[in-house]
């Protein structure tokens, strides 16, 4: 496999991932095939609206996203990108779109998940945050020890702020590489990071294994699994 590009340690390297990277660890995309996530239509259970209308829905849908997760472990282009922090430790950021948490399952230290974590909920009235693996599930909706008020999964639902935004603007204005890794282009603000990226300077690589719509803004793009190919490629930029 061909690519142009040799790091150093003191560049700036920023890693975008989507569902992609972790399909191979046995966890569906959002949009496969048939645009259902694991057979739910989207707004039926990641909005705010789905949820104050049918919270116990909503719950068993999360409770399963999570109780997959004790099933999973991280591939081999997730173990990559904790090599790639070795190789540049604060000098490379990896944002996440995924909720799975297998990139610290990995060894990531500095990732940032923009869309919160399967493995946190909090109270929808005190705010109080909770780990999923205290959480008693033969409650059909979990209630806070605080103030009895509805948990909530941590997911970044449509219609919500994404977590980090300062941090990722700012990062976006330094990276010199801006690795795109398994996601569609499809969910925003992140779909918009590429090209934000680009306009501050950065050199644009993406893995996917089908071709990206927004490929005139790509400098490299690497057709194929991320497990298999992005292991090879970081050998290639790092040796
Ligand atoms: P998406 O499902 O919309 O797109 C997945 C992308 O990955 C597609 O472009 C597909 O071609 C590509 N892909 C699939 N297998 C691949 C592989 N082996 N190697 C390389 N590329 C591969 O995902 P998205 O863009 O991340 O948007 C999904 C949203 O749903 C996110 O907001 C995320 O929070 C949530 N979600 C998360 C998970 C998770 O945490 N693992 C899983 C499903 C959905
Ligand atoms: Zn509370």
């Amino acid at each position: 496999m061909k690519t142009n590009y040799k790091f150093h340690k003191e560049d700036k390297i920023t890693a975008l991932t989507g569902a992609g990277i972790s399909a191979e660890s046995g966890i569906k995309t959002f949009r496969d095939r048939d645009g259902l996530w694991e057979n739910h239509r989207i707004e039926e259970v990641a909005s705010p609206v789905a949820f104050s209308k049918n919270p116990e829905m909503v719950w068993e849908f999360y409770k399963q996203r999570y109780l997959q997760l004790a099933k999973v472990s991280p591939n081999s282009a997730h173990f990559a990108l904790k090599k790639m922090e070795d190789f540049c430790s604060s000098n490379f950021n990896l944002i996440t779109q995924n909720v799975d948490g297998l990139h610290q399952i990995a060894g990531n230290i500095n990732v940032l998940e923009m869309h919160g974590s399967l493995r946190q909920c909090f109270c929808s009235k005190c705010l109080h945050s909770f780990e999923m693996k205290e959480i008693d599930f033969e409650q059909k909706i979990p209630k806070c020890d605080h103030c009895s008020g509805n948990l909530r999964p941590n997911i970044v639902w449509f219609g919500e702020m994404p977590y980090e935004m300062e941090k990722i603007d700012k990062i976006l204005e330094n990276t010199k590489y801006f690795i795109v890794i398994g996601t569609s282009g499809i969910v925003y603000p992140a779909a918009r990071f590429l090209s934000i990226a680009k306009y501050f300077g950065a050199k644009a690589i993406e893995i996917n294994l089908e071709y990206p719509i927004n490929s005139v803004v790509l400098d490299e793009f690497h057709l194929g699994k991320a497990g298999i190919l992005l292991p090879e490629l970081i050998e290639k930029w790092i040796t």
